[in-house]
């Protein structure tokens, strides 16, 4: 397990290279929960240029038989935790689109019952322009049996007059 630490104050001290030396706590497998001062720039692979020093004697044998498993229990969880909380955000955002989407929709069935309207008033329109055309044409023939009959008369007349 790589080195993590936790910080806590205390009053400014400073390691040769000029930056802060800051008391921390260990929660390596092999100090779990004791105590350390480092030099902020203190990392694993440049101990020795760096002060360190630890506060506290050696966590107890009992301390580090149970530490680690608590520890990696904590671990454990927080990733539950995260993976829960990703899950929720995810699920949220699935969500919204669905949302977004029936308002979409429910937008699409108020334009479509618009246009529904107006194409029964267009049908509306249509009947009248039919029933105004058959009346059209009943007249028109009416007209053309009157020429007719006129015309037959006439033709009478002439026979009459011969
Ligand atoms: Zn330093």
């Amino acid at each position: 397990m790589s080195e993590s630490s936790t910080y806590s104050n205390c009053s400014p001290r400073y390691c040769e290279c000029g930056s802060e030396i800051k008391r921390r706590t260990s929660w390596t497998d092999l100090n779990p929960g004791r105590r350390f001062e480092a030099c902020c720039n203190n990392r694993k692979n440049k101990r020795g240029l760096h002060f360190f020093a630890w506060v506290e004697n050696e966590t107890c044998p009992r301390g580090k038989e149970i530490l680690p498993g608590l520890l990696r229990r904590l671990r454990g969880m927080e990733d539950e935790l995260r993976a829960t909380t990703e899950n929720f955000i995810l699920m949220e955002e699935e969500k919204n689109k669905l949302e977004q989407k029936l308002r979409e929709e429910e937008e699409e069935i108020k334009i479509l019952k618009k246009q529904n309207l107006g194409m029964g008033q267009q049908v509306v329109v249509l009947e009248g322009e039919i029933l105004s055309y058959r009346q059209r044409q009943r007249w028109f023939w009416v007209v053309v049996l009157l020429c007719f009959m006129i015309v037959i008369f006439f033709i009478n007349m002439d026979d009459l007059v011969v």
